[in-house]
């Protein structure tokens, strides 16, 4: 039986649902807006409407703005009022507290995540999961061009908890990051079928399983491999 050392695993849509930070990040930018006297109510509509086409677009902001036919003097403002919005509470997937205690009885953890590095940590502390982690890797800490699937955050986290690429299994949603990324370093793959990218073909990447989410991802490598701590 092969074994397995470490697990890698992504926060956003693979932990909890991404969509659940967002909703109460619009919600903080039009109350921004409303102090710049726009019409926040209706920045707050074409902000979840333009988001809905997808999170990862970018200048979702400037779109709004747009949107609403005023010009963007008060972008930088609003991108700032997101940047600088920290969730207090985001609840995780349905079983995936309960998952993770079984998981780290047997195996360190490490987290590799997108985005704004303190945003991204204080979205951790706010699903109340952070205490199962030994490693927190945020690649924006290397700069952006270091992002997912670029190799050197999961590198990082496999050299933080001394465990070898083949010893380790990488757990996320996205395959164009999470699976590509990972596959590159050649570290097992798990695609979790959670969130925006839930019903995104990944046939051209080398995703190795695909399971509902992270509990029934965790409950099937439990059963087909031995989890271990380094030697
Ligand atoms: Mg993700």
């Amino acid at each position: 039986m092969s074994h397995i050392t470490c697990l890698l695993i992504d926060l956003d849509d693979t932990l909890y649902p991404q969509a659940d930070f967002l909703d109460q990040a619009w919600t903080a930018v039009a109350d921004h807006a409303a102090r710049l006297a726009l019409d926040a109510a209706r920045l707050e509509t074409a902000l979840r409407t333009i988001a809905q086409a997808g999170s990862a677009q970018g200048r979702i902001i400037n779109q709004a703005l747009a949107k609403l036919g005023v010009d963007d003097s008060n972008a930088a403002l609003l991108v700032a009022a997101f940047s600088n919005f920290r969730p207090c509470r985001l609840t995780p997937y349905v079983g995936v507290d309960a998952a993770l205690e079984r998981l780290k009885v047997h195996t360190p953890l490490a987290l590799i995540t997108d985005g704004n590095p303190a945003q991204q940590r204080a979205k951790l502390l706010a699903t109340g999961l952070a205490d199962y982690f030994d490693v927190v890797v945020c690649s924006d800490d290397g700069g952006r061009a270091f992002r997912k699937p670029h190799e050197r955050p999961f590198g990082r986290g496999l050299e933080s908890l001394k465990a070898s690429a083949h010893n380790a299994v990488m757990v996320g949603d996205s395959p164009h990051k999470d699976i590509l990324g990972a596959n590159r370093l050649v570290v097992r793959t798990i695609r979790v079928r959670t969130g925006e990218y839930a019903a995104v073909d990944s046939n051209a990447t080398l995703t190795v399983a695909s399971f509902a989410d992270v509990p029934d991802a965790i409950d099937r490598l439990r059963s087909n491999v031995e989890l271990r701590r380094s030697a």
